[in-house]
């Protein structure tokens, strides 16, 4: 445990970030919708992959009410290869509830921005703050690894009861411009306070008021509990084409990548022969069949290590739930998760 965060920095830091805040699109005004999808983008994902996917959704969506009417496929293909899908279909229901319930006027407190699906803590606060000028902290991972190291606090910053408190330090201090304060904050951590053991503090606004620094613990904080083992899953993956067209299969509505498009494929990793006989097991023995690449990919708590297959097919029956989209039409309409990207190169020059 270490000190408690002082009012004295919020001077500082407010005229650091006056004089040094990168130029973001969602920063051009305080709109609390493109607060709001910024902040969601922004939830596992840096900056400057998310500059363009908002760019396309403010041009898709420019308003709560666009959101509210846009069809699954849209917003889906909008957030393709942002991966974390869940987040844009919260972004879809609690823009269907602001039309709805607030007849499409964004609430103005933490409180009722908090009831918003999929918005949580720190969302309700970002956006409280920011566009409404609410007296809220909005305290994500940036900010904790900040406190952590300002205050020189060794518990482990996963702990919610941790959190908490750091939660409750910041609200301490809050000056007038919260919204300011907390970007602040945020980009502090972002280009200063940067992560993984290695703060800039020679060029930190706060150097003189930073215990860890003073302390020589700043670049071992924040401490974090040791993480959970992921578990390896093996698949095979087919890229199954029949004439012009590729098959793409629908997930469950529950679980992992719910409710997206798939290439078909199975669990285990299965060898030629193996491929073969499970394709004429659903009805569409592959005429031609060539090794792909094997890839992996990392999910949050799971990674799959992948087979893959292409495969040409002269039928696929009903029975095998397949839907065969063109290579364009899977380009420009359909959203499948980065997971499955490295089995369509073979089609490259079609995609
Ligand atoms: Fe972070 Fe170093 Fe600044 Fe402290 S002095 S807030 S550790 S960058």
């Amino acid at each position: 445990m270490g000190g408690r965060l002082t009012a004295a920095l919020c001077a500082p830091l407010l005229q650091w970030y006056r004089e040094n805040a990168r130029v973001l699109p969602w920063r051009e005004n305080r709109d609390p919708y493109r607060v709001w999808v910024s902040e969601i983008m922004l939830q596992q994902t840096r900056v400057e992959a998310v500059i363009p996917y908002f760019t396309r959704f403010m041009q898709a969506c420019p308003d709560v009410q666009a959101l509210a009417q846009a069809g699954e496929q849209t917003y889906l293909k909008l957030w393709e290869g942002l991966g974390y899908y869940s987040r844009v279909r919260n972004l879809h229901k609690a823009a269907v509830r602001v039309c709805e319930d607030y007849a499409g006027v964004f609430p103005q407190t933490y409180e009722a921005l908090l009831t918003l699906p999929g918005v949580g803590d720190y969302t309700a606060g970002a956006v409280a703050s920011i566009a409404f000028g609410q007296p809220v902290p909005a305290v994500d991972g940036n900010v904790l690894r900040v406190v952590s190291r300002l205050t020189a606090d060794t518990r482990f910053v996963s702990e919610p009861a941790v959190k908490k408190d750091m939660r409750a330090q910041v609200q301490a201090i809050l000056p007038d411009d919260p919204g300011a304060f907390n970007q602040a904050l945020m980009e502090l951590g972002a280009l200063v306070c940067v992560p993984n053991g290695a703060p800039r503090c020679d060029g930190c606004p706060v150097r003189h008021l930073c215990e860890g620094a003073a302390r020589g613990l700043a670049a071992s904080l924040p401490n974090k509990a040791p993480k959970r083992a992921r578990t390896v899953a093996e698949r095979t993956v087919f890229l199954l084409r029949c004439g012009g067209r590729v098959a793409l299969r629908r997930r469950a509505s529950s679980g992992l990548l719910a409710g997206l498009w798939e290439l078909p494929g199975t669990e285990g990793r299965l060898s030629p022969a193996e491929a073969r006989a499970y394709l004429a097991a659903q009805g569409c023995p592959p005429d031609r069949l060539l090794s792909l690449r094997p890839a992996k990919h990392v999910f949050t708590h799971i990674e799959w290590q992948m087979a893959g297959y292409y495969a040409e097919v002269a039928a696929c029956p009903a029975e095998a739930g397949l839907t065969l989209v063109t290579p364009s039409a899977l380009r420009a309409e359909y959203a499948l998760p980065s997971a499955f990207r490295p089995f369509l190169k073979v089609l490259e020059g079609e995609l």
